[in-house]
């Protein structure tokens, strides 16, 4: 789709990727730190994503499905360049030629997948995923200490189901498990942490980290929104504002309709709750969050006007803080970001 015409802009600071991607660096001094950019790079734009973080010295990108892995090779790594990508959701049956050909490394998370994998006698480098406890993808410890395979397992991986708890006892546990199973993979480099992971310290860094999240919604601001208002409304009887007429206004109320709705990510549970920032005023939702509109309470706005523009997410109101507001997180207030804003990328 395109957002010609568009009223509302998500500006993705490509410059704060890169300050992100070189501050986890230097906390995972040590180890090599690769990027995730799955799901489009959390819904900010892969091709721009990857490109960035390759400039910032980036060689490892993790996808999680072979689609992402050869829409990724085809936007940015035409040429034999060193970089390696990893898809996280393995390989199924038929595709082994199209990982073989194109050079993406699978993460096996089955003995099935590995054996299939094995199949091929190539000598390509895999990625063998073990679980220490999220019970979600990767071979079980059993499996992983019996393993036997003349494959190249050039990565030996597990994930973290508690790592943003850092008191929680679940992380040493899977710290624990991941020791004891790596000893079966001398050759192999050890990875472990996600964005959070990096965070609980040293001992959980290993090889290779991998962080996601705090790429983009990390400690340098990435991504602001911003809408401009199409209509004012002064309220000149006492009311009720939007669908379900669950607002109530009383007379003298200013109404601002924006042109942003939960079609484009702005979660429906986020009306009569949920607040945006015009010129560093905050201005509270009325009424329920439409499709393609929600409404705003400008009463406390000097001279509120068509055209005036409204921070959505940005730097008074973070990805982190709308996603509390909304009782979610960040990843998916990112990856719901609608496809109508005008999409304009920063380099500094
Ligand atoms: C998504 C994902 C990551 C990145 O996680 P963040 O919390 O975004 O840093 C790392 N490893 C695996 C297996 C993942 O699925």
């Amino acid at each position: 789709m395109t957002s010609q015409y568009s009223d509302s802009t998500l500006y993705i600071n490509l410059a704060a990727v890169r300050d992100n991607y070189l501050l986890l660096k230097s906390k995972a001094k040590g180890a090599e730190t690769a990027a995730v950019v799955k799901a489009n790079g959390y819904g900010l734009g892969v091709k721009e994503i990857a490109g960035t973080l390759k400039k910032a010295g980036c060689k490892k990108f993790f996808v999680a499905t072979l689609d992402e892995a050869l829409e990724l090779k085809d936007s940015c790594f035409r040429r034999n360049d060193g970089v390696e990508i990893l898809a996280f959701n393995g390989i199924r049956k038929g595709q082994e030629k199209i990982f073989c050909e194109n050079k993406i490394i699978p993460v096996l998370n089955t003995l099935e997948e590995a054996k299939l994998w094995g199949k091929n006698g190539n000598n390509l480098p895999a990625c063998l995923h073990v679980d220490t406890g999220m019970n979600r993808l990767g071979l079980g410890l059993k499996e992983a200490e019996n393993f036997e395979s003349k494959i190249n397992i050039k990565y030996l991986m597990s994930h973290l189901a508690c790592a943003d708890q850092p008191d929680h006892p679940k992380n040493a546990e899977q710290l624990k498990a991941f020791r004891n199973i790596e000893k079966f993979f001398p050759n192999a480099k050890k990875s472990l942490a996600n964005s959070a992971g990096i965070v609980l310290g040293k001992g959980y860094h290993f090889d290779l980290v991998r962080p996601g999240i705090a790429l983009y919604a990390g400690a340098n601001t990435v991504v602001t929104l911003k809408a401009k208002i199409i209509q004012i409304r002064k309220i000149d009887r006492p009311t009720t504002v939007g669908y379900g007429a669950t607002a109530n206004v009383a007379k003298g109320t200013i109404i601002a309709t924006l042109p942003v709705g939960y079609a484009d990510g702005y979660l429906r549970v986020l009306g009569n709750t949920g607040h945006c920032f015009i010129g560093g005023v905050k201005v509270p939702v009325i009424g329920r969050v439409s499709m393609d509109l929600l409404t705003l309470d400008v009463t406390k706005v000097k001279n509120p006007h068509v055209g005036m523009e409204v921070e959505l997410i940005g730097k008074h109101l973070s990805v982190d803080e709308i996603a509390g507001q909304a009782e979610t997180i960040s990843y998916e207030i990112l990856t719901r970001l609608g496809s109508r804003f005008d999409r304009i990328y920063l380099e500094k």
